[in-house]
């Protein structure tokens, strides 16, 4: 391994020299450059992004552009090609793959409240005011109108009824209480559960359309009503912004809505999308709301939760459903062991500008490519292959990422051994990672390596912990419990890092194809400025002002992205830590448990198979662990045996190994006990990757079978948020069916009875 490649960088010298190049003057030129237009998914601005990420992968790592640029319909031979023959290639290379999903554009909508005479008295502008002190405004205030990316094209009126977050639990009690939400138009606020979700919920309650406003009671403490000036003068939340975003049911199954489980290829075989919703809706601003809520008989959110309208409201929605191309760009560092990959990603399209979403992430992105360039141009081989994505129409549902990962699943399941994402990488002071647990001693003792983007002393493991700048007064205690409450939670947890839920690229590696994955950012506390997510405040000026001044934030994801990715690929055993993650399940059992006490299921559903078989797990990955010390060192050993390569090239080794063996056969001699030791290395890392893959099972989810992972899934009506045992979970509080349940539990059960013999040395 050491005489492999150029001893200048390998291991600890290769991350050092990797460290010196992530910069805040590189982050903020790439920043500039990237959010200071528009790059909706599929617009021209996008394609032409697509080409610069392209021109960054050839120029770092030294790529001759081909005489044609490499741009290939998803489904033909040169794209197949590009991703298949990944195992054969001899030098970095990069391409665009386009696809072809179902989205929409918005063409016109409107919002009113009618009169008894049914005319309008009042027209809602639908309109975010736009940033006087921003010299790029005029570029982009109108250049997405405010709409829900994949809403349903359609009109309706109906009377208004307010429904609070519209989680489940918000419309059951309403029900309860004899609400009745047929015909009518819900008004629904921002946060708690993914918007599509808000929007099942009252289409299936019969509600006729939805609306979802941005309330500034979610904004922490940093409101208007604390003294702060809205944004672009102050901190607080401009009260024209919107929040546009998919409304795609995105715990049904992510992706292009037509194509579930398979690529979306020019000439795909479509089904009717059946993870969209089939009533309109609009997202609207806080000073739109307002208005809204006088119809409800106050001016007072607080008291309006289960309260109708006299009069009628009406909305139209209007968009143009179409084929819409998207640009994936990848790029490959071909390393030494063929069928082995890290995958590293972040989404590139934005709803606007996206500075923070997902520009932070991609300049992130760009400081680690241009890292791995001088690593590259230094000589550096990777041990395995780094695969780097740059995905496209993630805002409309996880487009990109989802479609290549339908296209190319065999081969993901068989090389890829980890997914890294980030996606907003900077949008506030706390760092937060989510991953699965193989992964968190490897996030977190990087994380400690990394010196904390603004304090010298600290880590950036410490930034967990961070609050933003502003000061909370009397008056905050509620926000600050809520905050404290939620911190504790956290830090609570064996390892620290939460399971990842859903709403970024992670989802269909991780829940579909069972790659052990991460994702990692900095993202706003109730102490910073409120995040302007998916509005046209999502500026270059907001980032440099609030988010991240210096851009240090930026630099460290991009620091921590990359040695661990490096740590990924240059380890002689993966640095996967099945046993964390064995020992994480009984976390996960113990609040199914739980869970089944609170429900009053606790005698009709026994979980004595489950245990056990967690139990199994345990053991043979404690098994592993022995058998990974023990490869690695009669691999070292065996390496220190063999004959001085001198300065052959590596291909040049191998080819000597081969020919010696073969002139030699069955003797033992160094090279075939160090081919030996090698193989064993091999199986052993198959083990650590098998781990994750080896809590699918095919049947997936009820309800939900494009997902397959039985450990974890974004939760049925949470969407962001992480269930874990979710179709145990589902059983009990969805179904509240205990025979269903007992039956999951079984299902369980023997997954990870057979996960615990794969992973058996
Ligand atoms: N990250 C985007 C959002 O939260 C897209 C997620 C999705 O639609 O799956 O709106
Ligand atoms: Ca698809
Ligand atoms: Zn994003
Ligand atoms: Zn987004």
């Amino acid at each position: 391994y050491h005489g492999f490649g150029n001893e200048a960088v390998i291991g600890e010298k290769a991350e050092k020299l990797f460290l010196s190049v992530p910069d805040e003057d590189s982050a903020i030129a790439a920043s500039r450059a990237y959010a200071t237009h528009p790059h909706i998914a599929s617009s021209k601005e996008d394609f032409e992004d697509s080409k610069v990420i392209l021109k960054l992968f050839q120029e770092e790592f030294n790529i001759l552009s081909p005489e044609r640029e490499p741009v290939f319909p998803a489904g033909t031979e040169a794209s197949r090609n590009a991703t298949l023959n990944i195992a054969h290639l001899k030098e970095p290379t990069a391409w665009i793959d386009i696809y072809y999903p179902v989205m929409n554009t918005p063409l016109d909508r409107s919002l009113q409240v009618l009169g008894d005479d049914g005319k309008s008295i009042w027209d809602a502008d639908l309109v975010e005011d736009g940033d006087p002190l921003d010299p790029d405004a005029a570029k982009y205030r109108d250049a997405v109108p405010t709409f829900h990316g994949l809403s349903k094209n359609g009109t309706a009126e109906g009377q208004l009824i307010y429904a609070n977050y519209g989680t489940k639990e918000d419309y059951d009690e309403l029900e309860a209480k004899g609400v009745d939400f047929t015909g009518k138009i819900v008004l629904t606020r921002y946060n708690a559960l993914f918007r599509g979700l808000k929007i099942k919920g009252a289409q299936e309650r019969g509600a006729v359309a939805v609306l979802i406003y941005s309330d500034p009671r979610d904004d922490g403490i940093v409101t208007v009503e604390n003294g702060y000036e809205p944004y672009p003068l102050g901190p607080a939340r401009n009260p024209t912004s919107v929040q546009r975003g998919s409304v795609q049911f995105i715990s049904s199954y992510p992706g292009d809505p037509t194509t579930p489980g398979y690529p979306a290829y020019e000439n795909a075989t479509r089904t009717e999308g059946e993870n969209i919703p089939k009533i309109p809706s609009l997202p609207i601003s806080w000073a739109n709301a307002q208005r809204l809520f006088k119809e409800i008989s106050s001016s007072d959110a607080r008291i309006l939760n289960g309260k109708s309208s006299e009069r009628k409201v009406k909305l139209v929605n209007h968009v143009d459903d179409k084929v819409m191309p998207i640009y994936n760009t990848l790029a490959v560092i071909p390393g030494h062991i063929k069928d082995e990959s890290v995958l590293v990603g972040c989404h590139r399209d934005a709803w606007v500008m996206g500075a923070a979403d997902p520009t932070s992430g991609t300049v992130s992105l760009h400081e680690i490519i241009r890292g791995f360039g001088l690593l590259v141009r230094q000589g550096w081989k990777p041990l395995r292959n780094v695969v780097i994505a740059s995905w496209d129409a993630e805002e409309y549902g996880l487009v990109g990422s989802t479609e290549w990962a339908e296209d190319f699943s065999d081969w993901i399941s068989n090389n890829v051994v980890a997914y890294l994402n980030t996606d907003v990488s900077s949008a506030g002071s706390q760092w937060g990672t989510s991953a699965s647990p193989s992964l968190a001693n490897l996030i977190k003792q990087v994380a400690l390596e990394i010196s904390h983007p603004t304090d010298a002393g600290r880590t950036l493991w410490d930034a967990r912990t961070d609050v933003g700048p502003f000061k909370a007064g009397k008056g905050d205690e509620a926000v600050m419990q809520a905050f404290d409450a939620k911190q504790a939670e956290l830090m609570s947890s064996s390892t620290g890092i939460p399971a990842l839920g859903s709403g970024s690229d992670y989802t269909a590696f991780l829940q579909r194809l069972g790659i052990a994955s991460l994702d990692q950012g900095f993202g706003p506390t109730p102490f910073d400025a409120p995040y302007h997510y998916h509005s046209i405040y999502d500026t270059q000026r907001w980032q440099e002002v609030y988010a991240d001044p210096g851009f240090h934030r930026h630099v460290a994801v991009a620091k921590h992205l990359g040695v661990t990715a490096l740590r990924l690929t240059d380890a002689i055993i993966l640095p996967l830590n099945t046993t964390e993650y064995a020992l994480e399940l009984s976390e996960y059992l113990e609040k199914i448990e739980d869970l089944a006490v609170s429900l009053s299921m606790d005698s009709s559903v026994n979980f004595h198979s489950l245990r056990h078989a967690i139990h199994k797990v345990q053991v043979a990955s404690a098994k592993l662990d022995n058998e990974k010390a023990a490869a690695e060192e009669d691999f070292k050993k065996k390496l220190s045996k063999l004959p001085k390569p001198g300065s052959l090239s590596h291909n040049r080794i191998l080819l000597w190994l081969r020919k010696l063996l073969h002139h030699f056969p069955g003797i033992s001699d160094p090279i075939r006990e160090f081919i030996k030791a090698a193989k064993r290395v091999q199986a052993t890392n198959a083990k650590l990757v098998a781990f994750e893959k080896g809590f699918l099972h095919e049947d997936g989810i009820k309800d939900r079978e494009w997902y397959r992972h039985l450990g974890v899934a974004p939760g049925k009506w949470l969407g962001y948020g992480a269930t874990t045992l979710p179709s145990i979970y589902d059983a009990l509080v969805y179904d509240e069916d205990a025979v269903f349940a007992q039956v999951e539990v079984k299902r369980v059960a023997d997954t990870l009875e057979k996960l615990a013999k794969t992973i058996t040395p």
